[in-house]
C-alpha cells in the first residue's frame, strides 16, 4: 500500500505526478488560498507524509494530531515555521529545500539593493502621476551602489552568494556571523565585523540570517540608530529580525535612509500597516526565491526529501 502524504498547496502537476508514482495524495488544490487550519488538523491525522509552505504553521498543537506522521517537508530553506523540537519529540524528521533558491534569491536581493538605493518604484510612480514636467539636477536622486560598503549580517550559503555579486560592483564588504569565515574571506576579499562596527560603517545593510531566538528583533531602535542616516537597510530573510515599528520611526525620522523589504512580521503586510505609507521603502511580496526554474527545483527536492523518508532512505536535507 503507498504511503499517504498531504500537501498543503497546488504544486506543479509535473511534481504531483512524480509523487503519485510513490504516495496516495491528497492536496490543497488552491493555489492563491493557504489551507485553513481546521482542513490541515484533520488532513494531518492519518497522513504519513507532509509536503507544506511557510505559510503552515506547523505547532506542537497541530502534531499532537498526526498519529502516522513520519516526516514534514517544506518547501523552503528556512523552517521558522515549525516546532522542530515538537517534531523531534514524535521522532518526525523536518527536511528543507537549502541550496536550490541561493542564487535566485541573491539576485532578488541585490536588485531590491539597487532599486531601493536608486528609487526606482519611486521614479516609475513619479513618471505614471504625470509629475515628471522637466530633468533637473538633483530630481529623484539616491545613492551610489558602485564603491559603497556592503555590510551582511549573516555570511551563510545566500550572503556569499550576495558577496559575489557586490564585489562585481567593486563594493567593500563587511559581514558579520556567529561563527567566523575564514574561507569565505580570503576567497572573496571580505573583512570579519562586530555587528556594531557593521552596522557604523555600512551604505548598505542585508539581513541574511535564520529567524530564530537569536535573531529576533536582532535589528531595533539601537542599531538602527547606529546606521548612517544614508544607509538603507535590506531584509530578505525573515520579517521579525527586523522590530517593524523601530524601522518605521528611524526611517519616518530620518535616522536611515530608506529600506527594501520582502519579508515582514506578519505576512501578507497588512494594507494599513504605517511601512506601506513611507516613500523610501520599497516593499515586494516575499518573492526571494521566485523564479520558474528555482521554484520548480524547490518543489523537486521537497518531494524528493518526503519520498526518501517515507521509503526509509536517508533524505538530502534534514534540519533539527
Ligand atoms: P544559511 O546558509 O544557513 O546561512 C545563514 C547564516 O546565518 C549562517 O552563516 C549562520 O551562521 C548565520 N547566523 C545564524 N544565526 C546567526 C546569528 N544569531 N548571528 C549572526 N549570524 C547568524 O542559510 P541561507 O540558505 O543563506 O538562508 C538564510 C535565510 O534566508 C533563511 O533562513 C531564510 O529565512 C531566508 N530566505 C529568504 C528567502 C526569501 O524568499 N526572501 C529565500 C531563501 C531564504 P553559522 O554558519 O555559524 O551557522
Amino acid at each position: 500500500m503507498k504511503p499517504k502524504v498531504y500537501i498543503t498547496r497546488k504544486i506543479p502537476d509535473e511534481i504531483v505526478t512524480k509523487i503519485e508514482m510513490e504516495c496516495e495524495i491528497r492536496m490543497w488544490n488552491e493555489p492563491e488560498i493557504p489551507v485553513p487550519r481546521e482542513v490541515l488538523e484533520k488532513e494531518i491525522a492519518d497522513a504519513e507524509g507532509l509536503f507544506c509552505l511557510i505559510t503552515e504553521t506547523i505547532d506542537r498543537e497541530l502534531l499532537e494530531k498526526a498519529r502516522r506522521l513520519k516526516v514534514i517537508s517544506n518547501m523552503a530553506v528556512g523552517y521558522n515555521n515549525i516546532d522542530i523540537k515538537a517534531a523531534k519529540e514524535k521522532k518526525i524528521i523536518v527536511t528543507n529545500t537549502p541550496g536550490v533558491l541561493t542564487e535566485t534569491t541573491a539576485d532578488l536581493t541585490f536588485a531590491l539593493l539597487m532599486a531601493t538605493a536608486r528609487r526606482l518604484v519611486e521614479s516609475s510612480d513619479y513618471l505614471r502621476r504625470g509629475d515628471w514636467k522637466t530633468w533637473s539636477p538633483m530630481q529623484l536622486t539616491g545613492q551610489d551602489v558602485y564603491g559603497a560598503t556592503l555590510g551582511i549580517i549573516g555570511m551563510g550559503r545566500i550572503g556569499t552568494a550576495l558577496a559575489r555579486r557586490a564585489n562585481g560592483f567593486d563594493m567593500k564588504i563587511l559581514y558579520h556571523n556567529r561563527s567566523r569565515k575564514y574561507q569565505i574571506e580570503n576567497e572573496l576579499n571580505v573583512k570579519f565585523a562586530e555587528l556594531e562596527t557593521l552596522l557604523k560603517e555600512s551604505d548598505f545593510v542585508c539581513i541574511m540570517t535564520p529567524y530564530s531566538n537569536e535573531t529576533k528583533g536582532l535589528i531595533s531602535t539601537r542599531e538602527l540608530s547606529l546606521m548612517k542616516n544614508t544607509a538603507i537597510l535590506i531584509n530578505t530573510a525573515r520579517g521579525g529580525i527586523v522590530n517593524e515599528d523601530d524601522l518605521y520611526l528611524a526611517l519616518k525620522k530620518g535616522t536611515i535612509w530608506a529600506a527594501g523589504l520582502d519579508v515582514y512580521e506578519e505576512e501578507p503586510i497588512s494594507q494599513d500597516h504605517p511601512l506601506l505609507t513611507l516613500p523610501n521603502v520599497v516593499t515586494i511580496p516575499h518573492i526571494g526565491s521566485a523564479s520558474v526554474k528555482t521554484r520548480l527545483k524547490m518543489a523537486e527536492l521537497a518531494a524528493e526529501n518526503m519520498m526518501l523518508v517515507l521509503k526509509n532512505e536517508q533524505p538530502k536535507n534534514v534540519v533539527g
